[in-house]
């Protein structure tokens, strides 16, 4: 059983502008908030197993960040070709580098990510994984101690999938299958499989309609991309005469357990479609720009009741998986509007913990209150450049505009503490440069 007391912190529930309690104990029990205040202080005194103790005074404490669109397996290929859209970049760059992997570098590659996450405050990451090697990433989650949704990828279309990265539509889902036998809601649950197929340019119908057959009858999570880029949407239309998020809709891919990264460009017809279905979409806006992909009108999203979340994509399109610049980007590039819009730093926060949290199906009860999950962020506002913060009556503003991973005081998940600030090896999780190093030689090599 494990045991937390986070002690004098500021808590930022989040639930709405007020819910702030300053100064306040709080106490967790085998990943459970069980009390806050001086009841958090006389259960952490009672016998028992160790209580691990985080001082917390003058932290800003929030529910950890969920990193709801992620490619572990791409962390090794950050830093590559700088001027290419989707299509090309994934043709030249992405699939080469996935279909050189093997179990050792898959290893590398998600140590080296989830590493980069759980400094950044992340509890929670939905990853798309590689057609082959998921087990490696399964086991570096396991020893993360991250909450952990991922499996294989599913490509099958001869047209539009290189042939070392094709699996037929029935082998994919049978690797999906036993992956979910063997690592479904292991390590208390944290680890998840999901169902995850690529996107419609790699996939045949009979695939989608199996995909969507199987995560239903399972009750797993869907992962897909859509409505990324033009290019992507124009091949979709030519093969089946519909709009991306339509044809996706047709086969049964769209439902409340989906999670469509990008949608950047969607019609409004296709936004009501997808709220609908109650369809979450991850708003990727990094990597929306490296790829020059264009922007994602959130705001029209949300607006039409669409859940929207937050994601950084891969080290490769980004190139980093930093939670504080997608929700920076997302509350600023409405701005940039004509006429000019806004997303105020609170829904900018909601969309990078809450939202994402609902969005994978792990968020419990909201707010940072007896029998809510213990996955939480601390912030430190006086490190790095986030000083002064008495301007404003709330904290919001000062988390989304000037504070930076490197004010992440503390990562909490599941009530264990996963990272410390000043432990630059993420408790060892890190690899070593020159691990990393060899690891990108041995994918060259394969290339
Ligand atoms: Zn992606």
């Amino acid at each position: 059983m494990s045991r937390l007391l986070v002690e004098k912190g500021t808590l930022l529930g989040l639930r709405s502008p007020e819910d702030i309690q300053v100064g306040t104990d709080l106490y967790a029990e085998d990943g459970t908030i069980r009390a806050l205040g001086e009841q958090a202080a006389r259960m952490a005194s009672q016998p028992g197993e160790p209580v691990e103790r985080l001082d917390a005074s003058s932290k800003w404490i929030i529910p950890g960040f969920v990193q709801a669109h992620l490619h572990l397996c791409q962390t090794l290929l950050r830093n590559g070709p700088e001027n290419l859209e989707l299509l090309p970049w994934l043709e030249h760059h992405i699939w080469p580098g996935e279909a050189a992997h093997d179990a050792d570098t898959m290893g590398i590659s998600a140590r080296l990510g989830l590493a980069e996450c759980l400094s950044s405050g992340v509890v929670a990451v939905l990853d798309m994984g590689s057609i082959r090697h998921a087990d490696a990433l399964f086991r570096t989650a396991a020893r993360s101690g991250i909450r952990y949704t991922g499996g294989n990828v599913l490509m099958d279309d001869s047209e539009t999938t290189p042939v070392n990265l094709r699996a037929r539509a029935e082998d994919g889902l049978a690797e999906t299958e036993r992956l979910r036998a063997f690592w479904h809601e292991r390590e208390r649950g944290r680890l998840r499989v999901a169902v995850q197929p690529r996107f419609a340019v790699t996939s045949t119908e009979v695939l989608l309609r199996r995909a969507a057959q199987y995560a239903a009858e399972k009750d797993l999570l869907i992962h897909t991309h859509a409505s990324e880029n033009r290019g992507e949407i124009d091949i979709v239309r030519m093969r089946t005469g519909l709009s991306n998020i339509t044809y996706l809709d047709t086969v049964g891919l769209l439902t409340k357990r989906t999670c469509l990264a990008h949608a950047v460009h969607t019609e409004p017809s296709e936004r009501e479609v997808l709220a609908l279905r109650k369809t979450s979409v991850v708003h990727c806006p990094s990597s929306n720009l490296r790829l020059k992909s264009g922007v994602s009108p959130i705001l029209d999203l949300r607006a039409s009741g669409v859940r929207v979340c937050l994601g950084s994509d891969s080290a490769a399109c980004n190139d980093h998986l930093d939670a504080f610049a997608e929700m920076q980007l997302a509350a600023l590039l409405p701005r940039a509007a004509n006429p000019p819009r806004t997303l105020f730093a609170l829904e900018a926060l909601r969309m990078a913990t809450w939202e994402g949290a609902h969005a994978l199906e792990l968020a419990g009860e909201e707010g940072l209150v007896p029998s809510a999950r213990a996955d939480l962020a601390l912030l430190d506002p006086e490190r790095a450049w986030a000083l002064p913060t008495e301007w404003s009556e709330k904290p919001y503003a000062a988390i989304v505009f000037s504070m930076g991973r490197e004010n992440v005081f503390a990562t909490v998940v599941d009530g264990v503490v996963r990272y410390r600030v000043n432990d630059p090896t993420v408790m060892g999780l890190k690899p070593k440069p020159e691990d990393i190093r060899e690891a990108v030689k041995k994918l060259k090599s394969r290339m």
